[in-house]
């Protein structure tokens, strides 16, 4: 496994291997860039098929974070921490301790937070051994929420912008992963009036938003192809990709999972097919702000910044049709644009 020569290193600042045998931690923390302040940025826990892929999740996650967090008007930098879950792990609350004292040794370099597999419980626990977490109880709490919301947003963006139309009502969507966030978006769509047409990989999810929602479930391997107007990955990343890219028969896709593109070059694939694609660390930028306002948290300031997402695609869009180039392109260049600026 190499590090400084790994296809999605990207001069990252720092990437730290912790391990706690006692505990059976096992987790990797990369700091990609904090020209804008400190490094913020989820801790994701995954059964990861090998130390590689987890390298490589961390590596790309925490480059997205530098130009979410910048995109998003943030004053903090990226960066991402992975688990590797395993079976030597028996106690979850010494995991997150332990894991709490590799976030404290780097002297609040990097703050992190909640992320697919670590919830606001395990964010508390880890927190009785460092200050550098945030997704607090009593304070930002659960991100998922304002994720959501910033999601939906972002695809009312795509939907005025394609189709010139400001209701969703009656429209089709299919969802992939109703996890934290696809529950909220479902929950957003839903009451606008959208058909939902859902798959997850757990029962109980799936249940819920049938439940409540009246969607209606699909395998796994049959979302990419339903007869929708709009897709929405929220499950895991690199599901935009050679396979899945001729399936799509939605015009839009926008969802709130981080790197949906296998690679940057399946961007270029959607714009060819005129599927308009929304960044996915601009859209769902929603979380990682209300986070930003952990220390003195206000719920309805974090609101109205989260709100500032549709303007900011809208932005995104426009300028990727001004300039013929994809919405990748533009979402790059602008958030380029600002870390070089505050480096300046
Ligand atoms: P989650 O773990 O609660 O939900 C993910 C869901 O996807 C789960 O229900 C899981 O069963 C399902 N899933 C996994 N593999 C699947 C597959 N192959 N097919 C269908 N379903 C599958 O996680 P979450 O917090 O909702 O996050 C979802 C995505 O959004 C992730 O990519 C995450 O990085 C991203 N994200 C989350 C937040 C946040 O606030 N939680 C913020 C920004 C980005």
């Amino acid at each position: 496994m190499t590090v400084f020569n790994h296809i999605s290193f990207d001069e990252h600042e720092q990437v730290v291997f912790c391990q706690d045998k006692e505990s059976g931690l096992k987790a990797i923390i990369a700091i990609h860039n904090t020209h804008l302040g400190p490094a913020v940025g989820g801790c994701r826990m995954w059964n990861y098929a090998s130390d590689d892929e987890a390298l490589n999740d961390v590596l790309r996650l925490s480059r997205g974070m530098t130009y979410k967090n910048a995109l998003a008007g943030l004053k903090m930098g990226g960066g991402k921490s992975v688990i590797i879950d395993n079976p030597n792990i028996q106690d979850r609350k010494a995991l997150f301790r332990a894991f709490g004292r590799c976030i404290d040794s780097l002297g609040g370099k990097y703050y992190s937070a909640e992320d697919v597999g670590v919830n606001t419980a395990d964010i508390m626990i880890a927190h009785e051994e460092t200050p550098y977490m945030a997704g607090l109880e009593g304070k930002s709490g659960d991100p998922s929420p304002f994720t959501a919301l910033g999601t939906y947003l972002g695809i009312k963006a795509a939907v005025k912008h394609q189709r010139g139309i400001d209701s969703l009502n009656g429209l089709k969507m299919s969802v992939q992963g109703v996890g934290h966030v696809g529950y909220y978006l479902c929950r957003h769509l839903h009451n606008e009036g959208v058909k939902l047409i859902v798959t997850d990989i757990n029962q109980a999810s799936l249940d819920r938003v049938v439940t409540e929602f009246g969607a209606e479930i699909v395998s796994p391997q049959d979302i990419y192809h339903q007869d929708v107007d709009v897709y929405a990955p929220c499950a895991l990343g690199a599901t935009i990709n050679d396979t899945t890219i001729p399936l799509i028969k939605a015009t839009i896709v926008a969802g709130c999972a981080n790197n949906q593109l296998a690679e940057a070059r399946h961007g270029d694939e959607l714009k060819a097919l005129n599927i308009l694609y929304a960044p996915d660390y601009v859209i769902n930028a929603g979380g990682i702000i209300n986070v930003s306002f952990e220390k003195n948290y206000d719920a309805a300031l974090s609101t109205q910044k989260v709100e500032e997402i549709y303007e900011t695609l809208m932005r995104v869009f426009i300028q990727a049709d001004e300039q013929n180039c994809t919405t990748t392109s533009v979402a790059d260049e602008l958030a380029r644009t600002i870390i070089h600026a505050a480096k300046e």
